[in-house]
């Protein structure tokens, strides 16, 4: 069974604005709504589960209704892995868990395309972690805490991480298990977490498309309203 769950739990804050920026429209649609059609379009998608915000979780519920794929919507927590692992917690134990794969996305990627999320379920076929990812156009340099320049990897070996991000159940919950476990525990993302705690699991790496843009600032708005309408 594949299981989208999209990540909502936030507050948005770079964005400005009274509520968060999954429930800004943009092309006619909130963007909850593009990313809910996004996994309810596609065929090998059996379940939604939305995670909230928990001031926002009947605004989430009404926009969800004419989905029959959303099956939960649950509140989300302080840090996007509280969210994360607030999803994994419906699945854990479950009837048939050893055979559930979840597909972690922001839900504020709604350009997510069909063939990024086939991807990725084709890929956990075979791998039990998968991620997606471009290829950096810019070059990436690692600063301290001064702001000075401690390390410039070479750009061919660095990607763009971008969702979803797809994990056998097991794996997923597993990583973050012994992740739990660690004082210095921080991470950004549910790959991150695999990969520091599960060092042997090979992550999968999916091509990843430019359009799969994370609406942060305002001027993304723009971008996705133009890449909605053509149909992108
Ligand atoms: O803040 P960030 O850009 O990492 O957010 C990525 C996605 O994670 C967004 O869709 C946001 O709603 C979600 N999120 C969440 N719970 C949090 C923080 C972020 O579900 N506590």
């Amino acid at each position: 069974m594949n299981v989208a769950v999209l990540l909502a739990g936030g507050s948005g804050k770079r964005m400005g604005g009274s509520e968060p920026k999954q429930f800004i429209q943009v092309a006619g649609r909130t963007i909850l709504e593009h990313s809910i059609r996004a996994f309810s379009q596609h065929p090998k998608i059996d379940e939604i589960v939305i995670v909230s915000h928990p001031d926002f979780i009947d605004r989430s519920s009404d926009i969800a209704r004419p989905y029959p794929k959303v099956r939960h919507i649950v509140p989300g927590g302080k840090e996007r892995y509280d969210s994360s692992l607030a999803a994994i917690g419906i699945y854990r134990g479950c009837d048939g868990a050893s055979a559930i794969n979840l597909l972690i996305h922001d839900c504020v990627r709604c350009l997510v395309s069909q063939r990024i999320i086939g991807d990725c379920i084709a890929a956990l076929e075979h791998f039990q972690a998968v991620d997606v990812a471009i290829p950096a156009t810019d070059t990436i340099c690692e600063v301290d805490a001064e702001g000075n320049i401690v390390r410039i990897p070479p750009r061919s070996s660095l990607r763009n991480v971008q969702t979803p991000q797809g994990f056998r159940l097991d794996t997923i919950d597993r990583a973050y298990n012994i992740g739990l476990q660690d004082p210095d525990f921080v991470t950004t993302d549910d790959c991150g977490v695999v990969h520091r705690y599960l060092p042997d699991v090979q992550i999968r790496v999916v091509a990843g498309e430019p359009t799969n843009i994370k609406i942060t600032y305002p001027e993304d708005l723009i971008l996705a309203e133009k890449m909605l309408q053509a149909n992108f």
